[in-house]
Order: C-alpha cells, then structure tokens, then sequence
C-alpha cells in the first residue's frame, strides 16, 4: 500500500484536477464545442454566457492553482518574483520536493 498523501498534497491534487479541466474544457471550446453547444441550444447568448461563465471559472482556478503555498516554508510554490515554473518538482524558494509530508520533514529538521 502506497504511504498516504498529507493533507496539503491532496489540497494541490484538487487544485491542479480544476486547472487542468479547465484547460480541458478551454482547448474543447476553441476546437468548436462552443459554436456547437450554441447550434444545439438556438441561443448564442446562452452560449456566451456559458463561455463567460466558464472563462471565470478557468481564471480562478489558474490563481488558486498559482498561490499554492509550500507547505514548509510557507512561500508561493511555483513562482518567484522573476521566476515562474508551474511544473515544479520542489519550492522554487526551499527546494522543498513536492509530495514529501511537510511535518516528517519538520520533524527531521531538513529537507
Ligand atoms: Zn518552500
């Protein structure tokens, strides 16, 4: 059995399944799904506001997904002030690596 995920791993899982449905749902859209979805329904301001509405939601998950914190030194993971890296396998300010359980790694005193 694999060892369990910390509470803040399964907070960046959530975080990066809506950004990357999101995405999803954003290259289905500019692939046609939209002017489809509007066909379907007769109502291109329907359409519209589902794209809207859907822009909205890509654009929070975005800014939850990037103000996600390290859990051992509290900073932004993913980005620095000149420097941005959304697939980071460690802090970009500890080098603290993703998916270690933040208290073990207090409790050694080390990274
Ligand atoms: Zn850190």
């Amino acid at each position: 059995m694999p060892p369990k995920l910390a509470p803040v791993w399964l907070d960046y899982r959530a975080r990066l399944l809506a950004l990357v449905v999101a995405l999803v749902g954003l290259v289905l859209w500019a692939g046609g799904l939209g002017a489809a979805l509007g066909g379907v329904m007769g109502d291109e301001g329907a359409a519209h506001a589902v794209a809207a509405a859907w822009l909205t939601a890509s654009a929070w998950a975005l800014g939850r997904f990037a103000a996600f914190r390290c859990p051992f030194c509290g900073k932004c993971f993913h980005w620095t002030l000149w420097f941005a890296n959304p697939i980071a396998a460690a802090c970009l300010h500890c080098g603290f690596e993703k998916w270690r359980d933040p208290h073990a790694a207090r409790a050694l005193g080390r990274r």
